[in-house]
């Protein structure tokens, strides 16, 4: 058992406190206390004691939609005129992308934001994988590297029809393996999801046996919804009256379903997204960038949808999405009271309430029972800290602030600015291997 105190400890969930001078005790199974540095010593006299003075610590954070694979698109140069609409950017970027991906790029593809996601005080991510040329096996790969860093991964393969029958196929069978396998062995750092592309990209043939597959493992879907308009249109030319409502026919909604995005929904949509408790991830930065428009969180939220936040491979820090999620919302309404009552909930409740669900433990805050996930940060409040203001020194505060521990299952993976589980200049080695196959990459593309 291990004490980490004297802090101003921030401990999100639905009963989202601030307790000054406080300590968490813990070990590697879970967390056993939390509460003042005075009344944790006192439960746990024989723990070893680490004092942060005075820093803030805050539950490990989460990262509800994440793209691994995508670490080589940055500094790229397209091959094409600049892309107009959200498929160009698809068809001239990212499939370009994944498609030259080969299985020797995915540990370093991985590897390498998994380190930033730490660095930003990450330890629960939902990744989305592709690599339709290096599809077999790909999800063990990028297992082999979660473990290596010591972060927990919920795991996918996006199905898609668009490069094929037979990579369809593999991306249905890479989901059904992987998700037999995790049955065999029960790691609690990682779990999985079937994973599918977007629905435009899918015939009702793959959605049916997708739905099947999943019902038969016990699982729940994550897939891209509505992130552009030509999401609705492809639906609506199939006959149905929304991505949402195909979606739901096939029975692919659900309290273990993560749709991303859901930027162009309906009040019908919304109700179904309600009824069945289907998650829903907020990407803010990924959906600016691609100009596809402003998710509506307000009606959402309101319904009570369960909306978390995801950072769509923009970067591996949440806490620069929420601070965009914050200034969007306001921009996007020409009303600078929306969203902090959203964003708050979104962040603080709904990403620990979704990992805690698909992890099958509670994680994503500081109480006792939780998955042992904290994040000691390099920040001494200079205002008063209180549960009512503590969005105001995410975003001003502690978004600007680096990371001195990140702890995961009650393992430090970093320590005063050093990752535990790396050699000295390791981290340098493998960015210099992300280069020379990043070049080698960039040819193919
Ligand atoms: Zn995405």
């Amino acid at each position: 058992m291990k004490i980490i105190g004297h802090a101003t400890v921030l401990t999100f969930g639905h009963d989202h406190r601030v307790i000054e001078d406080g300590a968490i005790a813990y070990d590697e199974k879970k967390i056993h206390g939390v509460g003042t540095t005075e009344e944790i010593r006192k439960r746990f006299p024989k723990a070893k004691v680490r004092s942060v003075h005075g820093r803030v610590i805050t539950p490990g954070l989460i990262n509800a939609h994440m793209h691994l694979y995508s670490t080589f698109a940055r500094g790229i140069t397209l091959k094409d005129e600049a892309p107009e609409n959200f498929v160009q950017i698809l068809e001239r970027l990212w499939w370009r992308l994944d498609r030259s991906l080969k299985t020797e790029d995915l540990y370093v593809t991985a590897m390498i934001p998994l380190l930033d996601a730490v660095r930003n005080g990450v330890t629960t991510l939902f990744d989305h994988h592709a690599s339709p040329h290096a599809l077999g096996g790909s999800l063990a790969e990028l297992r082999k590297v979660f473990q290596k860093v010591g972060v927990r991964g919920c795991l996918c393969y996006e199905v898609s029809d668009r490069d094929g029958a037979s990579r369809r196929d593999a991306g249905l069978e890479e989901n059904a393996n992987f998700l037999r396998g995790l049955k065999l062995d029960a790691d609690p750092t990682i779990t999985a999801m079937m994973g599918l592309h977007a629905s435009f990209t899918l015939e009702d043939t793959t959605l049916a046996r997708a739905a099947e597959l999943a019902k038969g493992l016990k699982c729940g879907v994550h897939i891209h919804v509505c992130e552009d308009k030509a999401d609705l249109d492809d639906a609506r030319r199939r006959g149905y009256r929304s991505v949402v409502d195909r979606l739901h026919r096939f029975q692919l909604t659900g309290p273990d379903s993560i749709f991303a995005h859901c930027v162009h929904v309906d009040p019908l949509d919304v109700q179904t997204l309600a009824l069945t408790r289907t998650n829903v991830v907020h990407n803010p930065r990924s959906n600016m960038g691609n100009a596809v428009g402003c998710a509506n969180i307000e009606l959402m939220m309101k319904e009570k949808v369960p909306v978390a936040l995801g950072t769509d491979g923009f970067s591996a820090s949440p806490l620069a999405d929420l601070t965009v999620a914050n200034i969007l919302h306001k921009h996007q309404a020409h009303d600078p009271r929306k969203a902090y009552g959203e964003i708050t909930k979104m962040f603080l409740q709904n990403n620990p309430a979704l990992a805690s669900t698909l992890f099958k433990q509670p994680l994503g805050t500081l109480e006792e029972g939780a998955g042992a996930d904290l994040v000691v940060w390099n920040y001494f409040p200079p205002t008063p800290v209180s549960a009512g203001n503590t969005l105001g020194h995410l975003l001003f505060g502690l978004s600007n602030a680096t990371v001195d521990t990140t702890v995961c299952a009650g393992r430090a993976l970093y320590e005063e600015g050093k990752y535990t589980f790396l050699l000295d200049h390791e981290e340098e080695e493998i960015c210099a291997k992300g280069r020379e196959l990043a070049k080698a990459l960039w040819e193919r593309f």
